[in-house]
């Protein structure tokens, strides 16, 4: 799940980008209000985490705008301690969620999984295929209530994938959900995750649609 964070305080926005990475999200942290409206546009995300006091355009008008292109992605806003204002505001503008700081960064990632079990039309916080279970909180995976071991980044496309029933996931949204920016993923590293699941969990769970990506078909 990819994660765009938006926070121009360095040491806070450092905190929070590497806590959301080790609650295992791909996290594209920027520092001003343009550049997150411009990432908006041209990039897909999962979901947004949103400080509201930024430089050269305020969270507020960020938030305004996405919601007046009509985008309907997931937003938490980040709010300064004694600012109810900002909550009901935030709110009103088309945000789903707000914390206010300094926050707890195990509140947050809760926050982000309801929310994004929520954006996906689901109420149960387990992803199920067949045997397979897949547990966002514990980041837990089990086949007939046995755990597989699985590395970081197995983990995380087949999270893509199972978030996704039935949905062909290209290889480049793929890589997206499991690298921020700063992380280059090497030419091959994707298909050898792909080669690891199918040993795990059989080679008929992922289908390869050649040239086009891979899905887990709807059970
Ligand atoms: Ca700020």
């Amino acid at each position: 799940m990819r994660i765009l964070l938006i926070e121009d305080d360095p040491v806070l926005g450092d905190g929070l980008a590497t806590g959301l990475r080790q609650s295992g999200f791909a996290v594209d942290w920027l520092k001003d209000g343009e550049s997150a409206v411009a990432a908006m546009q041209s990039e897909k995300f999962d979901l947004t985490v949103l400080d509201l006091g930024l430089p050269r355009l305020s969270g507020m008008e960020v938030l305004k705008r996405l919601r007046a292109r009509g985008d309907a992605m997931p937003v938490l806003v980040l709010t300064a301690r004694d600012a109810i204002r900002d909550k009901i505001a935030g709110l009103d503008c088309g945000a789903d969620d707000y914390l206010v700081k300094p926050v707890d960064l195990e509140e947050l990632a809760a926050r982000i999984r309801a929310l994004l079990r929520r954006a996906a039309g689901r109420a149960e916080p387990m992803l199920r295929h067949g045997a397979i279970a897949l547990d966002p909180a514990g980041r837990r995976v089990e086949v007939d209530g046995r755990p597989v071991e699985l590395s970081a980044r197995e983990y995380a496309v087949l999270h893509a994938l199972l978030a996704n029933p039935g949905r062909v996931m290209s290889r480049s949204q793929l890589e997206q959900s499991i690298y921020g920016w700063n992380e280059e993923p090497d030419s091959n590293a994707l298909e050898v995750h792909i080669h690891h699941l199918r040993r795990k969990f059989g080679a008929d769970l992922i289908k390869t649609l050649r040239g086009v990506g891979y899905t887990i078909p709807k059970a």
